[in-house]
């Protein structure tokens, strides 16, 4: 055997080395595709690293700054072009982010989520890292997927107080054509509130009409058996259809173009107090875990998703994920003729569970006070939060029949993470299992470089 020949034989090694390394990549890959069409679970992943990376994100400061150039950065890795729009308010510098994706027609959908919160001990994982991660879930989806309408995915700065809404307010009144405008999607904290709602619409002369693309979602979630509620009506100071500035969907309406605003909230709770009568109407949960605020946990140190994971694990996946499936269904069903298609009002007994049959839920809320002590008592610190958490870790089981009113998801409040039933956990797995694979394959592929690499520096 001469040099050359046995050269030539480490060389068939290397490339058998390389071939089996390119097979197990290939079959890494299958099932990560497979995870990517999960919906929620890029959402998710998204919504964590904002939680974890930029938990600061009051407009004007540097994490707001800094979060922003991250989603931008999101976007470009998608291929997109990416329009950042600055603009100047009050003395503070807003920057929008829009990823606009062509479809056959110039009609345009916006689909809005706003990136700032509010500043103190919120790190804005619900409000609203979960819009924001379902935005960009959506973004990355319809990247390679070709629509008939326009779709421009807005990300908005300043929507929070003290300057509410300034990001989609200027946006809305400079930067949208009215002419093309087909329809608004706002997606603001669809993670941990107890039930998914969809509003949408306005009221003409004292009658409430409903946006095309309100029934629209009713109709495919319908469809998807997944329960969209909507909002009872006389819930004042947020009247259905949700017309208020409660969120970026304001300007929108204002401009006189459709919407349909998707949140995760507890407006069917009996006890619209929470032992709280200075918040009657400011709740997201009826957890029991909440009662400190109310039941709200937007803008409070329950948003953040190390605390949110503890009391309501997997509700946060579930929501995105139905937001994500709903909102992605209707993108891909959407046509310049789906106002046409969609007038007619969508009957609210024909959903499932519908919160409008309920009469209690149609009733004013009560304002009496159920613990006047409560009302003086602060909002607990994250750490202590935590504290009480792990105290009642041991009592938890006792306690889980107690909460009739929450979700069965909710009632498992103390439940190992891990034993979440939903696709994201699946989905992780799968993760971690190609992460096994793929570093068995990158040591496969050294090797077979390092032997490629050998041959080719000892021909010489
Ligand atoms: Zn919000």
């Amino acid at each position: 055997m001469n040099k050359n020949n046995h050269f030539l034989a480490v060389g068939r090694i290397g490339q058998l080395f390389l071939l089996l390394s390119i097979l197990m990549v290939l079959t890494i890959f299958a099932p990560s595709v497979q995870a990517e069409n999960t919906y929620g679970t890029d959402a998710y992943y998204y919504m964590k690293y904002l939680n974890d990376t930029y938990p600061d994100r009051e407009q004007g400061s540097e994490g707001n700054r800094q979060a922003g150039l991250w989603i931008q950065s999101q976007l470009q890795s998608m291929g997109y072009q990416v329009e950042q729009l600055v603009f100047e308010q009050d003395g503070i510098t807003f920057r929008n982010y829009i990823a606009q994706k062509p479809g056959t027609s110039a009609q345009t959908v916006y689909i809005g989520s706003h990136y700032d919160n509010v500043p103190g001990a919120s790190r804005g994982a619900e409000d609203n890292g979960t819009g924001v991660g379902v935005n960009l879930e959506l973004a990355r989806r319809f990247s390679q997927i070709p629509t008939q309408v326009t779709l421009n995915f807005c990300f908005f700065d300043g929507e929070e107080s003290p300057t509410s809404l300034a990001g989609s307010c200027n946006y809305a009144n400079l930067h949208v054509d009215t002419s093309t405008a087909l329809l608004y999607i706002n997606l603001d904290s669809v993670g941990a509130g107890d039930t998914l709602y969809a509003y949408g619409g306005d009221y003409v002369d004292g009658t409430l009409v409903r946006d095309w693309g309100y029934n629209m979602a009713q109709a495919i979630a319908s469809r998807l058996n997944i329960p969209l509620s909507s909002m009872p009506e006389g819930v004042t100071p947020y009247p259905s259809p949700t017309r208020t500035e409660a969120s970026d969907q304001y300007y929108f309406n204002q401009q006189g173009i459709p919407y349909v605003y998707f949140e995760a909230n507890a407006w069917l709770q009996t006890d619209r107090t929470m032992g709280n009568p200075e918040k009657p109407y400011f709740y997201n949960s009826v957890n029991p875990a909440f009662a400190s605020t109310g039941g709200q946990i937007i803008h409070t140190a329950f948003d953040d998703l190390s605390i949110l994971e503890k009391i309501l694990p997997g509700i946060m996946e579930t929501h995105m994920a139905q937001t994500s499936q709903i909102v992605s269904q209707m993108l891909t069903q959407l046509t310049p003729d789906s106002p046409a298609a969609y007038d007619a009002p969508w009957q609210t007994s024909d959903i499932s569970g519908s919160d409008t049959s309920d009469p209690d839920a149609a009733a004013l809320p009560q304002t009496e006070s159920a613990n006047a002590d409560s009302t003086s008592r602060p909002a607990p610190s994250a750490a202590e939060i935590l504290t009480s958490l792990a105290a009642s870790q041991a009592s938890a089981e006792n306690n889980t029949a107690s909460t009739s009113t929450a979700s069965s998801a909710n009632a498992e409040s103390d439940t190992d993470s891990s034993t979440m039933p939903t696709d994201a956990s699946d989905s992780n797995r799968e993760s971690s299992a190609s992460a096994w694979a793929a570093g068995a394959a990158a040591v496969l592929l050294a090797v077979g470089a390092a032997i490629l690499y050998r041959n080719i520096r000892h021909r010489k």
